[in-house]
């Protein structure tokens, strides 16, 4: 008999998600705004005190929002990691900005203060951070830096919703935020994201951005009589069918993130005594995070390894996979692309790294298998 097939992912469902869409429907308002859209950006407003939530239709639109809001245009500068997905990218290239990729730190997998302190000068107007894995990205020392340059600090928080470094949350440390409710990330409805503004100056465009255009929001609030087109904008909203959806997922945070802790731990349990005789590396979030867990992840000794290692556990059917191919030297960022220097890091993680499969169902005969599938191609490739 084979063992059954694992996938890399699997949505999660978390209780009233059937609930709270029936509802949205008999509630008759299922485009974006409506009355579920407004109850998940309030649950993500009080716990992140930030000024203002908008929900989005995904991650790369709330990204897209941040670059138009700082209007950026040709001839200025974005820092931004080389390890990290393409939308972190196709944001600022869209507006023409020149893309400044900057090395990842060996124990946080996000931008290294160093290279980014290095790398700053007058023509940056933006730093963009990703929390790999969950876990903050020296963000201390990235908005110190941003402070004292001038450059607005952004964070692509796809992976952190709820972590937090010495004790402060992650998204409250930029000037904007965003978040994904992708079916791969931790919280989901499918297709979906957010943009999180803690600069009060940004917001009231904001609105309009996200509203195509116009002054919806100030006539909603009775401050104009009519409302009409004013500026640029685009369709942003998230349906309220997908909000009641991802509703239902926040209120369950604590339940959701004890989930994924005890996977992390369990695969910690089952693979750091078999393989560290072998040269695997392990995460280790600094010992002040908080993180999300939001993937679980080991770097195999060489690339070589890791394609042997991968190659093996998918013949039998275990859906391991890397994660990312590094921007800076794909062909999408050649036109975008600020200088040449190599990213040794980057370079030598996305080589290595392994990602197993991960979401918050996953069960103990499941993370069995796929412990036992990846201690055999290891042994057998070392
Ligand atoms: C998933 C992801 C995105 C894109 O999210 P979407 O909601 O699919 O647009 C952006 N940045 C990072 C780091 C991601 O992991």
């Amino acid at each position: 008999m084979t063992s059954p097939f694992v996938p890399f992912n699997r949505p999660s469902l978390s209780g009233r998600e059937f609930d709270y869409l029936q509802m949205a429907i008999d509630g008759g308002h299922i485009s974006a705004s409506g009355p579920f859209s407004q109850r998940a950006a309030e649950l993500l407003q009080a716990h992140l005190q930030t000024d203002t939530v908008l929900l989005t239709t995904s991650c790369t639109d709330a990204l897209e929002m941040t670059a138009l809001l700082l209007q950026i245009t040709p001839g200025d500068t974005v820092i931004l990691p080389s390890f990290t997905f393409v939308s972190t990218a196709i944001a600022f290239a869209r507006v023409g900005a020149r893309l400044r990729f900057v090395d990842i730190d060996r124990q946080t997998l996000g931008l290294d203060p160093k290279a980014v302190q290095e790398a700053i000068d007058e023509t940056v107007r933006a730093v963009v951070t990703v929390h790999y894995a969950g876990v903050p990205s020296s963000i201390e020392e990235l908005a110190e830096i941003c402070e004292a340059s001038g450059a607005t600090l952004i964070e692509d928080n796809a992976h952190g919703l709820f972590a937090a470094s010495r004790g402060r949350l992650l998204g409250t440390f930029g000037a904007m935020s965003t978040l994904s409710f992708h079916e791969t990330k931790n919280f989901s409805c499918g297709e979906g994201g957010a943009l999180l503004i803690n600069d009060d100056d940004l917001s009231d465009r904001a609105q309009v951005l996200y509203h195509k255009g116009t002054n919806r929001r100030a006539f909603e609030l009775g401050q104009v009589d009519k409302y009409t087109w004013c500026d640029i904008g685009s369709s942003f909203g998230m349906s309220d069918l997908l909000a009641a959806y991802l509703l239902a997922q926040l209120e369950q945070r604590d339940q959701i993130l004890e989930c994924r802790r005890l996977a992390t731990q369990r695969y910690d349990d089952l693979l750091r005594g078999q393989l560290e005789d072998f040269g695997v590396e392990f995460a280790a979030p600094p010992l002040d995070a908080t993180p999300a867990f939001h993937m679980y992840y080991v770097l195999l000794p060489t690339k070589r390894c890791r394609d042997a290692v991968l190659g093996s556990m998918n013949a039998d059917g275990v859906h391991a996979t890397f994660h990312y191919i590094p921007l800076h030297n794909a062909p999408g960022s050649a036109p975008y692309r600020d200088g040449d220097g190599d990213l040794p890091v980057t370079e030598d993680v996305a080589g290595r790294i392994l990602r197993l499969p991960f979401f918050t169902s996953i069960d103990e005969a499941t993370h069995q298998r796929v412990a036992t599938s990846l201690i055999d191609a290891v042994a057998k490739h070392s």
